[in-house]
């Protein structure tokens, strides 16, 4: 979630979320105060939309209510749940591992006082009877050491096992909460990770980063037309079109519905509006098929807007001026890239 509340602004809210809290009888904790904070500053209006049907309703606020609203807008609660049952997992192997280890060290110990015991009597006593008899013992020693030896093997080679299954599930589990399911590329959540990455070294390093912001021309009017199945392998197709035309350090991400968006670290306006280029024209190249039916569905076309990163500029502004010159895409007849400094001099005649 990104917050771009001014200071004033933001203590404003926050003030208002306590109070209301208070009012209410609500425990001001962090997961009570991120519903509230979130009411005041409408940053999810459908948050804000659901709590005034409540209030509207005449509702009671409880906890309980407010963990429901909480767990249901602010989504990473299920992938935090997840991830904190497998740290649970992995403490209890570890745990596991420990009293393994503990029982070993008694073992050793054991079985170091048998090799002394016999030690000392073959020097005490050194007759073939008790010899026959102190050997005897230490081999039994031996063997039931022998023995634990090989059941903490089996315990460990189970441990290790599990500790691996672990961090595979990991791996998953933080690759499904990065990834659109749909397109397999990067998430809106990925894409605002990378976002903050790359603006922190291209600040850093002094180096020009672009974002393109890319939208399908009358999606809507093709998933009328073919459906929204066939609608989804062309949101498919964007995807690896997408992929295949940027290179290694740039991100290509699914930004909401029909919208996807590119970041191109080190790289200037004129060189990012070359790319969207160069994707419009690849997409364009596309012919779109039902390859059950073998129906022909003609082409896509998309619109792009490319702006620059500012150094120091909160990163919403940069995907505003994207956004926009966009939207001049979109009013300068569609299938075309528009960059922020055409937006600015008004190379363009809007008939919006
Ligand atoms: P414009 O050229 O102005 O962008 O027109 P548009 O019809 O593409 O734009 P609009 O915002 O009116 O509609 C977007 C459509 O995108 C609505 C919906 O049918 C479609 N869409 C959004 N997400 C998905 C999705 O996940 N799958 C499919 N098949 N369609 C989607
Ligand atoms: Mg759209
Ligand atoms: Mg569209």
């Amino acid at each position: 979630m990104d917050y771009t509340e001014s200071v004033d602004q933001a203590a404003e809210y926050a003030n208002s979320a306590l109070a209301k809290m208070k009012e209410m009888g609500i425990p001001s904790n962090p997961t009570n105060f991120m519903v509230w904070f979130s009411y005041f500053s409408d940053n999810i209006p459908d948050l804000k939309r659901a709590i005034d049907i409540l209030i509207g309703n005449d509702q009671e606020f409880t906890t309980e209510r407010n963990d429901e609203i909480y767990s249901r807008f602010f989504t990473y609660e299920q992938e935090s749940t997840d991830i904190s049952e497998a740290a649970h997992r992995a403490e209890a192997e570890l745990t596991r591992i420990l009293e393994h280890l503990g029982l070993a060290g008694d073992g050793t110990a054991e079985y170091g006082k048998a090799l002394e015991m016999f030690s000392g009597e073959i020097t005490d006593n050194p007759t073939p009877d008790h010899l026959r008899s102190a050997l005897t013992s230490a081999l039994n020693a031996t063997r039931a050491m022998e023995q634990q030896n090989q059941d903490l093997e089996e315990k460990f080679n189970a441990s290790s096992e599990e500790i691996n299954r672990l961090r595979e599930d990991l791996e998953t589990m933080r690759h499904e909460a990065m990834t659109d399911g749909l397109t397999g590329i990067a998430n809106r959540k990925q894409f605002d990770s990378e976002l903050r990455r790359e603006a922190m070294e291209a600040m850093e390093g002094g180096t020009s980063m672009c974002l393109l912001i890319l939208d399908i021309d009358f999606f809507k009017k093709f998933n009328d037309n073919y459906g929204h199945q066939v609608g989804d392998q062309v949101l498919k197709l964007l995807a690896v079109t997408l992929t295949s035309s940027i290179k290694g350090q740039d991100t290509a991400a699914r930004f909401g519905g029909e919208e996807f968006c590119v970041i191109l670290p080190g790289t200037s306006l004129d060189g990012a509006a070359k790319v969207a280029e160069i994707i419009r024209n690849s997409i364009g190249k596309k012919e779109i098929k039902n390859r059950t039916t073998g129906e022909t569905m003609g082409q896509i076309t998309i619109s792009t807007g490319a702006a620059e990163f500012k150094f120091g500029e909160p990163l919403s502004q940069l995907i505003s001026r994207a956004d926009e010159a966009l939207y001049a895409a979109k009013s300068n007849g569609r299938n075309c890239v528009v960059t922020e400094s055409m937006v600015a001099t008004s190379q363009l005649a809007f008939d919006s």
